[in-house]
């Protein structure tokens, strides 16, 4: 097996680039040489050319409420992941601006020429958040290939992907994706968890839902066959149940 790489990062960024790589390894998916896979293009990266990513912008983190300011960490919240240069700039200029507006107004309507970036912004978030929580063991599948191109190509229309990407949008009237004025996560029995995330699914689904904040997602399950739930009060990646069909 490939020796794990001497990498000189700051302690965060080379605390995910552990986990990243560790878990390519066990999949037996790590790229020759050394590196790993950006999550968004795909594309073997060194370290040198993995930037530290904030799933949720930390501009749209000022609307968090007061009581989930205090129960987590600004990177709790933002949710951070490793991107290469050039998928981190291209969120940067083209969703997160409407990501931000997402989360600025909960009911945010977008106009009529930015409906097609807010459907594929709130697609990579969702496909972000489920990265972090899951891994690669739930992005690398070919069902996810219209998430990354679409994301790749911002102002083509999105894929028409059928039941796949029934996106669900706000759904603040949802008990169980809003809690005590705040969307905390539950884990599959809906107990809560202590998650900024959430990914659920379950059997008979075809697809995950992806829970964030106000916002949920329905994205396609992995062809892996390989299914969710992550623990309560674990890491991300950590303990995520693995039940392969
Ligand atoms: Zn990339």
């Amino acid at each position: 097996m490939t020796d794990y790489p001497n990498i000189d990062l700051p302690p965060t960024e080379a605390k995910i680039f552990h986990r990243m790589w560790t878990e390519l390894a066990q999949l037996g998916q790590l790229p020759h040489g050394y590196g790993i896979l950006c999550p968004l293009c795909l594309i073997p990266k060194s370290h040198e050319e993995l930037t530290l990513e904030h799933i949720i912008p930390q501009r749209a983190l000022r609307h968090d409420p007061e009581s989930l300011r205090r129960a987590h960490s600004l990177n709790d919240r933002s949710g951070l992941t490793l991107l290469c240069r050039s998928c981190n700039g291209l969120k940067g200029k083209c969703y997160d601006p409407i990501i931000e507006k997402m989360f600025k107004t909960p009911k945010f309507a977008p106009q009529p020429h930015e409906q097609k970036r807010e459907l594929k912004a709130r697609r990579t978030l969702a496909y972000l958040a489920a990265f972090r929580e899951l891994g690669y063991q739930y992005i690398l599948t070919s069902r996810l290939d219209p998430v990354r191109q679409d994301f790749l190509v911002p102002l083509s229309s999105p894929a028409n992907t059928g039941l796949y990407f029934i996106s669900i949008g706000f759904n603040r009237d949802d008990p169980h994706a809003y809690f005590d004025g705040w969307c905390d996560t539950f884990d599959e029995k809906g107990d809560q968890t202590n998650s900024v995330f959430t990914c659920y699914s379950d059997p008979t689904s075809e697809t995950i839902q992806i829970r964030i904040r106000h916002i949920t997602v329905m994205l396609p399950k992995s062809d892996r066959g390989i299914v969710l739930a992550r623990k309560p009060g674990t890491p991300p990646n950590t303990s995520v149940n693995l039940s392969v069909t």
